[in-house]
């Protein structure tokens, strides 16, 4: 409520300030969606199939169509499908977005990175589930960086009810960040819980988070969510890595 005493005020600045692109302080058009001019528009790497129809994975050639992944079929995820924006290059503007927003608290970040999610592709998606939930972080690590940017990003979607609490993390873990896909796995094992079955009992759900590497803890949440009588997880990430 208190956010939107300010609102007005922003507007009016917008009105009277050139916006200047967030990743190279240049000029950004009258009309762009967010605060990024056309050349580091152009540099986003936008997510394209061909691709995974569980997990999203962009397949590394551009030939034949859509289709389920052999890590896939051999280990079917808990979770319908997932589904990211753009791709995630170390040295890309997306990765660059998102480190200085998570680890640089570069709020002006958030616009543009809930941009990217706020398309056709998931604003359909996004209508037509009972819930979003963020994946949670533990109260310690929520203490040191002030705020979880899950649940920041899923507000991409006002008009969603938001559940920020479904999901609670119990169990304080080492940054996934540095761990090979088997510890990542191992890491976030029993790290998630249901407090209240009946928020999540029967629903359609999406899941939302950062950035999907190798998907371990997107899948422990879903996993968890599911056994909580969820009745589909789907998983929407801003950014995903390009191979596992
Ligand atoms: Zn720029
Ligand atoms: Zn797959």
């Amino acid at each position: 409520m208190a956010l939107n005493l300010f609102k007005p005020l922003g507007s009016l600045l917008d009105f009277f300030l050139p916006r200047l692109c967030v990743f190279c302080r240049g000029a950004v058009s009258e009309g762009a969606a967010a605060a990024v001019c056309q050349a580091c528009q152009d540099q986003i790497q936008w997510v394209a199939s061909p691709l995974c129809l569980r997990c999203g994975r962009v397949f590394g050639s551009k030939e034949g169509a859509d289709r389920i992944c052999g890590l896939c079929q051999k280990e079917p995820p808990p979770f319908v499908r997932a589904r990211a924006a753009v791709l995630y290059d170390e040295d890309g503007p997306a990765a660059s977005a998102i480190k200085q927003f998570k680890y640089g608290r570069r709020m002006d970040m958030l616009p543009v990175l809930q941009t990217w999610l706020r398309t056709p592709t998931f604003l359909e998606p996004a209508a037509a589930v009972d819930l979003l939930v963020p994946v949670p972080l533990h109260s310690r690590r929520l203490k040191e960086r002030g705020f979880n940017q899950a649940l920041l990003l899923a507000r991409a979607f006002p008009d969603q009810p938001l559940a920020r609490d479904a999901l609670v993390r119990v169990r304080h873990t080492v940054p996934q960040s540095g761990l090979n896909p088997k510890e990542r796995r191992e890491n976030v094992k029993r790290a998630f819980a249901v407090p209240r079955a009946e928020q999540v009992k029967g629903k359609k759900i999406i899941l939302v988070d950062d950035v999907y590497t190798t998907g371990a803890t997107v899948k422990e949440c879903a996993k968890v969510l599911m056994k909580a009588g969820a009745r589909e997880v789907q998983v929407l990430t801003v950014a995903r890595v390009r191979y596992e």
